[in-house]
């Protein structure tokens, strides 16, 4: 698999580079050279997800990485079901909070930590990521444990949820946390000025496992089959998929699945009041305001940083943004979506609702929609019991996790002191 950076396109890498690097030259992304178009999606929609994802994989990634490691790679990775789940008529969830840390990002996560076991070199590896809620459950449990690999996690302090916290602050060994007084952009920036300092990057051998690893993406293309192979034929005609977005990476491997041959008829990106994406796709200007804080606090970002793919993506296509759904939440409108959805009969949170809502305002008669619920409910516990009224158990994977104490550090904002912590 060849890659090149959207910024500099002559910078050209294989997926083992693109992996242990993660980005290119001025933070460019990498992005597939070729995309194949798969010609035979009946046969693999009748597989069980596993071997399909290993075919699809395949496809992708191409002879780099033999095909009986890059199949044990799956097979470690993707140890838990995707459900589809009925909400309405014509209407559809794609569970994907499964996992061990109850999220979608387990996929990505934990792909990406296989992927990197796999193609590292000699030398000390640390990852290094920021986090708005989930990325830091997903890659903490991924690589915990994990020979000659280091884990550093930023977070916004006090902005994503006390168990979300417990969930990857409490694991210790090769996983270190740190709580930043800053919302999560300045999280994100940080991040990006230690992958700017070269120096430190050779020294502790940086890596990112965020959403901007192209393997993250990789990984989650399978799960859009996954959907669809739960679907009818009939179903998958006029199939429409609404993607709750903060950073973008999740609606980039959708956009990649439909690349690849899986037929989706069109896409809704939904957010919450962090909504530069819907008002760029109305207005053609890209504004961003200040992040906010909100109910679905895994989305509040204002600069998405795989926005660049999905461009990439519809230019190399001839697709027309203006194709692009898209729709924002406030909380009060969240908060009424997630009503509507449990008085149908299906227990959702916050991140899901939003998708749900803009989707069923905004699907057409003759479609099927489907959302994707991109985490647990009790993941989201005091907004959910609240906005409800009900009382929800923990499940197992999160009490263990409650009970622990908090390892964090913390930290100003403040690119000096995290240089000497990385280097501590
Ligand atoms: C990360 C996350 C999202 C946003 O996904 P992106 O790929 O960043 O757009 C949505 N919901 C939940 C629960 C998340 O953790």
């Amino acid at each position: 698999m060849n890659l090149y950076n959207i910024k500099h396109p002559t910078e050209q890498v294989s997926f083992a580079q693109a992996v242990r690097q993660g980005l290119g030259k001025d933070q460019g992304l990498f992005f597939p050279e070729t995309i194949p178009h798969l010609n035979n999606i009946d046969e693999l929609l009748a597989l069980p997800l596993v071997e399909r994802s290993q075919k699809i994989l395949g496809a992708l990634i191409g002879d780099e990485i033999p095909t009986d490691k890059l199949n044990a790679m799956i097979e470690n990775a993707f140890t838990f079901p995707a459900p589809v789940a009925k909400v309405a008529d014509n209407i559809y969830a794609l569970e994907l909070f499964h996992g061990p840390t109850l999220a979608f990002k387990d996929f990505g996560g934990r792909f990406m930590a296989q992927a990197l076991a796999t193609v590292r070199g000699d030398g000390k590896i640390t990852i290094l990521t920021a986090t708005s809620g989930d990325t830091g459950a997903a890659v903490a449990h991924a690589f915990y444990g994990l020979e000659n690999i280091e884990v550093v996690i930023l977070y916004p302090k006090g902005k994503i949820s006390p168990l979300q916290e417990k969930l990857f602050c409490t694991l210790g060994g090769n996983i270190r946390t740190v709580a930043i007084n800053a919302d999560f952009d300045a999280c994100q920036a940080l991040v990006k000025q230690a992958f700017d300092d070269e120096t430190l990057r050779q020294t502790i051998g940086l890596n990112s496992a965020n959403s901007i690893n192209i393997s993250r993406l990789l990984a989650q293309v399978c799960y859009y089959f996954e959907a669809a192979a739960q679907l009818t034929a009939e179903q998958r005609q006029n199939l429409v998929v609404s993607v709750p977005s903060g950073n973008f990476g999740n609606l980039t491997a959708g956009l990649i699945a439909k690349t690849l041959g899986l037929p989706i008829k069109r896409f809704i990106a939904s957010t919450n009041a962090n909504d530069t994406v819907p008002r760029y796709l109305q207005t053609g200007e890209w504004q961003p305001h200040a992040t906010v804080a909100t109910l679905s606090n895994a989305m509040d970002v204002s600069r998405p940083n795989n926005w660049p793919r999905v461009e990439e993506l519809f230019k190399r296509n001839g697709w027309s943004l203006s194709d692009l759904g898209s729709g924002a939440l406030n909380d009060a409108q969240t908060e009424t979506a997630l009503k509507a959805q449990y008085a149908q009969g299906y227990l959702c949170e916050p991140h899901g609702a939003i998708a749900y809502q803009v989707l069923s305002e905004q699907l057409q008669a003759g479609e099927t929609g489907l959302f994707l619920c991109t985490a647990h409910p009790a993941k989201f516990k005091e907004s959910v019991e609240r906005i409800l009224d009900i009382e929800l158990p923990l499940p197992e994977a999160l009490d263990k996790h409650n009970k622990l104490p908090l390892l964090s550090d913390e930290m100003e904002a403040d690119f000096v002191a995290l240089r000497a912590y990385l280097l501590k």
